[in-house]
């Protein structure tokens, strides 16, 4: 069984750090905010006054943070801060799990393994349900080795753990994906606004798309409207889910790539436009299949009516 410094306990972390614990593993929690420990500690979790004195006492260092300007410099340390990556025992097994750009992550890959130490990106999907129910899918980046020695540990957080390759490439995966997502709520969003301008009801076009080509996840488990998917965010007035402002931030990283890469994904760039507008308003609150709202209120009134 691991020692983990889990770091970062906020809604995705503390319930994936409980899921090692629960699995035996012995686990030191850290999080710069103070109700984020206090939360943590009151549904049982061991947690240190430091992130230092959590790593010093583990062999795996599990970062869970908003960005990665935050991995990098906990790796690196800031402000006469020590790093993570100096506090740690050589040969440590840095596993950070956050959403973070292909290049920051290769970073934080370039620093951990300058000091001595094993480095995987493991970003992951499926929300704070998944990390609850420890279902959650990883994505993984960094050799096959220290692939392996993380396996147990992603096993007792989720279900659908995927070697990726290299340094960086989990995030790659992770940016990819999500592109895919956010273009394809966007025009599910738009054909129900369509098929309800032509007279199409929801359960209508829901029956035909969901068994025709125009299956997808954003149809098919996220529907934008309510009823055809009883359990999707439209039903509870777009509470996510998958917030808005979440999405917003994976399109800023897959813009970032694209950028980086060249690549003409026209649509991957609108997408990003689309959400950063979204995310702007109320929007960065609710469900990101909420973006139907928007679709309806950008159209133009139909004639005929005062709509
Ligand atoms: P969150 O903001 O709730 O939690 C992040 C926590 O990290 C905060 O509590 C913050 O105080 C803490 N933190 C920041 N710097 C720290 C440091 N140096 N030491 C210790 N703690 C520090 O965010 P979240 O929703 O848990 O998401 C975490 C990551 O997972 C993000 O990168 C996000 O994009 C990704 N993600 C989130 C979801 C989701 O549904 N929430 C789904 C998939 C992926």
């Amino acid at each position: 069984m691991a020692t983990i410094a889990f770091l970062g306990l906020g809604h995705m972390g503390l319930p994936m750090a409980l899921n090692l614990s629960r699995a035996g593993h012995e686990v030191l929690g850290f999080d710069v905010v103070p109700a984020a420990t206090d939360a943590a500690r009151a549904a049982g979790l061991t947690v240190t006054a430091s992130s230092v004195e959590a790593a010093e006492r583990a062999d795996v260092v599990l970062t869970m943070f908003p960005s990665g300007r935050h991995v990098i410099d906990a790796y690196r340390g800031v402000d006469g801060r020590t790093g993570l990556i100096e506090t740690a025992a050589p040969g440590s097994l840095f596993i950070d799990c956050s959403t973070i750009a292909v290049d920051e992550s290769q970073e934080a890959h370039r620093l951990g393994e300058a000091a001595g130490h094993r480095c995987l990106d493991a970003p992951v999907s499926g929300g704070v349900v998944g990390a609850e129910n420890a279902t959650l899918a990883f994505m993984v980046g960094g050799s096959e080795p220290d692939f392996a020695a993380a396996l147990p540990l992603l096993e007792a957080m989720g279900r659908r753990i995927v070697h990726c390759g290299e340094a960086g490439l989990g995030q790659a995966a992770k940016v990819c994906n999500n592109m895919i997502l956010g273009i394809s709520q966007i025009a599910v969003a738009e054909a129900f606004v369509l098929g309800e301008r032509l007279g199409l009801s929801h359960q209508a076009l829901f029956d035909v798309a969901s068994n025709a080509s125009g299956q997808c996840w954003a149809l098919t488990t996220n529907c934008p409207v309510p009823g055809p998917v009883p359990t999707s965010p439209a039903n509870r007035d777009y509470q996510p889910g998958f917030a808005g402002a979440l999405m917003d931030k994976d399109l800023g990283l897959a813009e970032q790539a694209l950028t980086l890469t060249g690549v003409d994904a026209r649509m991957g760039l609108l997408a990003r436009r689309i959400y950063h507008e979204y995310a702007a308003g109320p929007g960065a609150a609710q469900d990101f299949s909420g973006i139907i709202g928007t679709v309806r209120a950008q159209s133009r009134p139909q004639e005929g009516t005062n709509a």
